[in-house]
């Protein structure tokens, strides 16, 4: 059996014999050389094909296709980027609305090239729906979410509120309290979606490397150990390993994401939890969780994971029986009935966060560097708006998709927010989580008293606002 197997569900799940693709053994003269064979790195191949086919694109990667979050993640496509409220916020109303339309999109776009490409993945476009789940205060600051997104000027149609009653006619859980219902996300079999896009810029002529990795990189050339990589452009699309590229590691932090997958699940146990239209769905806590049933009938159910110091990079993804256990508690939460059930695959990945939580786009004509990333474990889509992004900002389209407020279009890295030096950020990381886990276990006991309750969801929510 191959070892990528082993990365995730999804990867174990493919019919393919997944072999290795040739490595990088002797140099090369592109146009455009990118790290990575990611969505992000796969998407800028693609559009970049799209636009102009004569252009010469080599992607090398570390591994193989899909080794990173590509090939790992939760499979929620959304038609969102992390921070797009704080993104937005000073656009004038009518330019707001036309980027949220934008990001509201993205999922209608990959189903269009899914079609055109005929990358079978796994789609389903139910929306998503955030539940108040497990304790009261969840419908509070639901309902204040909500408010604050019909402040910005999106509507009932965007986002809309679910009484229990009506939550119950998509998804059954135990303590219903409420929640939202948004159309634009899709769920999708991550894996499927990564290595169909490898196969098809390959067949549009992009050479893929892999097992490859870049142990050097300056604008116009990469080093791998055994060639090296004349280039144009260089685009860095390695999200959560910059660690592996300095000084890329000081603007996006390696952040863990866990998750689990169930046994597939009986008819009727669906029949009494719902989910039939392939729902994304959360539980509100500040834990970051995220399901899906997936197409074969699992469920698969994650939560945020933690930060190594000085951003080392976590490489053993065999989760800790404490890790399994954190994540069967929150779904059985919601499903009770599936407290013994069956879990057959436990993984996690390396996600990447940038200072203040707002991904970007970043492209120098100067130096010919151009990166997407930082989308803080909400890629799956973004890295699909990123690709179309650097696409257009390579190629000097003057197109909408490069004025927006995430672009930055001239500086390079120097233009980004770097993270505060060690031991701050592993601190202040920690000191974070742990006041969000505090805050969760609190909240879930029932007996607390009501000033304990005011108390540490104050304190949470102080510590949340250090993020921004
Ligand atoms: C567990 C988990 C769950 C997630 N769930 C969701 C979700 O449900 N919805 C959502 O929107 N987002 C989710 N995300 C985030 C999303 O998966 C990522 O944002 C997205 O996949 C990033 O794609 P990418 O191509 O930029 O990076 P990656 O997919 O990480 O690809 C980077 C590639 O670069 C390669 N590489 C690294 N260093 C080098 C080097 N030096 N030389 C050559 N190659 C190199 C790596 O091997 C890797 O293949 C999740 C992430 C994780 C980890």
């Amino acid at each position: 059996m191959s070892a990528w197997r082993t990365i995730s569900l999804w990867m174990d799940q493919l019919d393919e014999p997944l072999l290795a693709r040739p490595a990088l053994e002797q140099d090369l003269d592109v146009d455009v050389a990118i790290i990575g064979a990611g969505y992000t790195g796969l998407w800028t191949a693609y559009y970049l094909k799209r636009l102009a086919p004569g252009l010469n694109i080599a992607v090398v990667e570390a591994n193989i296709a899909g080794f990173g979050a590509s090939g790992r993640n939760g499979g929620w496509l959304m038609g969102n980027l992390l921070g797009e409220d704080r993104l937005l916020a000073d656009l004038p109303a009518q330019q707001r609305r036309a980027s949220f339309d934008l990001l509201h999109g993205i999922p209608d776009e990959v189903e269009i090239i899914l079609e055109r490409e005929g990358i079978d993945c796994d789609y389903r476009k139910g929306g998503v729906l955030y539940c108040a789940a497990r304790y009261p205060e969840q419908e509070a600051s639901l309902r204040q979410y909500l408010d604050s997104l019909y402040r910005q000027g999106l509507s009932e149609s965007d986002y809309r509120w679910l009484t229990p009653r009506q939550l119950a006619q998509q998804i059954r859980i135990a303590k219903p309290y409420g929640g939202i219902h948004a159309p634009h996300v899709a769920t999708i079999h991550p894996a499927k979606l990564v290595r169909g896009l490898a196969r098809t810029v390959e067949r549009m002529g992009v050479n893929i490397y892999e097992n490859s990795p870049i142990t050097q990189w300056q604008p116009g050339r990469l080093r791998t150990a055994k060639a090296q990589v004349r280039s144009h452009w260089i685009v860095l699309a390695v999200e959560g390993y910059a660690a592996t590229l300095p000084p890329l590691g000081r603007y996006q932090l390696p952040v863990q994401s866990l998750l689990v997958a169930t046994e597939p699940l009986s008819a009727a146990t669906w029949d009494e939890i719902g989910l039939s239209r392939g729902q994304a769905f959360s539980e509100s806590s500040r834990q970051v969780t995220y399901g899906q049933r997936t197409a074969d009938n699992r469920l698969v159910f994650g939560a945020r994971g933690g930060y190594q110091f000085a951003g080392k990079l976590r490489h053993d993804f065999d989760l800790t029986s404490g890790e399994v256990a954190l994540r069967r508690y929150l779904f059985s939460e919601l499903f009770p009935q599936l407290k013994n059930v069956r879990i057959t695959h436990a993984w996690g990945g390396n996600l990447g966060m940038s200072r203040r939580f707002k991904p970007h786009m970043v492209c120098d004509q100067a130096s010919g560097i151009a990166l997407s990333g930082g989308y803080g474990g909400e890629g799956v889509g973004a890295s699909n708006l990123g690709g179309r992004t650097l696409a257009d900002l390579i190629l000097q389209r003057d197109t909408d998709l490069v004025r927006q407020p995430w672009v930055i279009p001239q500086g390079g890295l120097d233009a980004l927010k770097t993270w505060e030096p060690e031991p701050c950020r592993w601190l202040g990381y920690n000191a974070i989580i742990r006041s969000f886990v505090h805050e969760d276990q609190t909240l879930a006991n029932p007996a607390t008293a009501p000033w304990r309750r005011k108390l540490v969801s104050r304190v949470a929510g102080f510590m949340e606002g250090f993020m921004h």
